[in-house]
């Protein structure tokens, strides 16, 4: 089996902190409860920290329901998997034709449009096209020759993608478009379900949607979340390991998500200038954002980026950090925004 298929990602890992380095006293410990299950295509787990004296296990467990609930929402909205999501809806536009679109899949896009800008056109969710040409490609096991890469390219570009706020319609000004948000709406999807759990009288809690992570609170009165990068070429270890709180931490990179033609590993990020997926000097980028969705857009865009990416994400507002893992000179490398250490409690095993 291609192990770029394996369905199961968790790139990043809630860390299970013992108990024992609470402070004792006579208030009763923290409970964590805690349920995983499969969305995306993808594990989504979400552990809630109650304390008995505020709230009791089965309200906690309620609002975990609703924050799943959610995320199957989102899951048939925004899903390019499914005939009948939104996005596909959207996929199926031809050039000029308009469609209605909901609140939700317009902020989105909107946000995504914003951050091609920013990023120069690193990020972009018209990409579809050559995500598709690259996924025939594997199955024929032959790369797309240059008139069939750039066919896909003409097909590409977010300025040609237009949104009527006040008519809440979108349309492509180009035919044959469509449109991705696999690199933004796992972290969407984290984020709502964290809004769901506030709504619901949660205050402590961890969502992780395959590696896009929020930490909401803290883990315990005396203790922040805990949570764990996997080494990108092992992943039965942790290369990282940072205390957050109320900060969202995602990873994008080439060792879970990739494919084979001919024998060669190519990542599932496309360089959508390019066409072609990106090279194998960036190997992973972890980005800590106030959100999942900002988190899970700039992780994708650092990886077509490489280490110019820090200088975007430096003039971001909100004050974003970055960890990158790249393979030079045949070792693999760590690169960090600068003051990260001092923001964060953070350990780094050496690769
Ligand atoms: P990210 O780096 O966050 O995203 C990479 C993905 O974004 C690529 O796979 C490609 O689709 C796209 N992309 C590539 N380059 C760029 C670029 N430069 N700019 C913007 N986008 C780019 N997987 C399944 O196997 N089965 C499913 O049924 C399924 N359903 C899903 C439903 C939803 C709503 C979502 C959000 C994802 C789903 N997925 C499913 C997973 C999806 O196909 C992607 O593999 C996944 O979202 C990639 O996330 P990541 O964090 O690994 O990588
Ligand atoms: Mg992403």
């Amino acid at each position: 089996m291609n192990p770029g298929k394996r369905p199961h990602i968790l790139l990043v890992a809630a860390l299970s902190a013992s108990l024992s380095s609470v402070p004792s006293c006579s208030r009763a410990p923290e409970k964590i409860i805690e349920d995983s299950r499969f969305f995306m295509g993808t594990v989504v787990q979400i552990k809630v920290s109650i304390d008995p004296a505020e709230r009791g296990e089965a309200g906690a467990k309620d609002a975990m329901n609703l924050a799943f609930d959610e995320i199957k929402r989102i899951e048939d909205v925004y899903s390019v998997y499914k005939d009948t999501s939104e996005v596909s809806r959207i996929n199926r536009l031809r050039k000029n034709e308009r469609l209605q679109i909901t609140d939700g899949v317009l902020n989105l896009i909107h946000k995504t449009l914003d951050y091609s800008e920013r990023t120069d056109g690193a990020f972009d969710i018209t990409v579809k096209p050559l995500v598709d040409l690259w996924g025939s490609a594997r199955k024929a096991n032959k790369p797309p020759d240059e008139p069939e890469l750039k066919r896909a390219l003409g097909r590409v570009g977010y300025k040609d993608v237009v949104l009527d706020e006040a008519a809440h319609t979108i349309h492509f000004k180009k035919e044959g478009m469509s449109i991705d948000l696999g690199a933004a709406a796992k972290g969407y999807a984290t984020d709502r379900a964290v809004r769901i759990l506030e709504e619901n009288g949660i205050n402590n809690a961890l969502v992780n949607s395959g590696g896009d992570m929020y930490c909401l609170g803290k883990r315990t009165a005396h203790e922040l979340w805990k949570v764990g990068v996997q080494h990108p070429r092992d992943r039965n270890r942790l290369f990282l390991k940072i205390r957050l709180k109320d900060r969202a931490i995602d990873t994008s990179g080439d060792y879970e998500r990739y494919f084979v033609i001919g024998g060669k590993r190519y990542s599932h990020v496309i360089d959508p200038r390019t066409g072609y997926p990106i090279g194998d000097n960036v190997v992973s980028a972890s980005v800590i954002a106030a959100d999942s969705t900002t988190a899970d857009i700039l992780a994708t865009a650092m990886c077509v980026l490489g280490e110019k990416g820090f200088g975007i994400i430096k003039r971001e507002p909100g004050g974003i950090d970055a960890v990158l893992v790249t393979f030079e000179a045949g070792r693999l490398t760590v690169k960090m925004s600068e003051g990260i250490r001092e923001r964060y409690d953070i350990s780094q095993e050496k690769l």
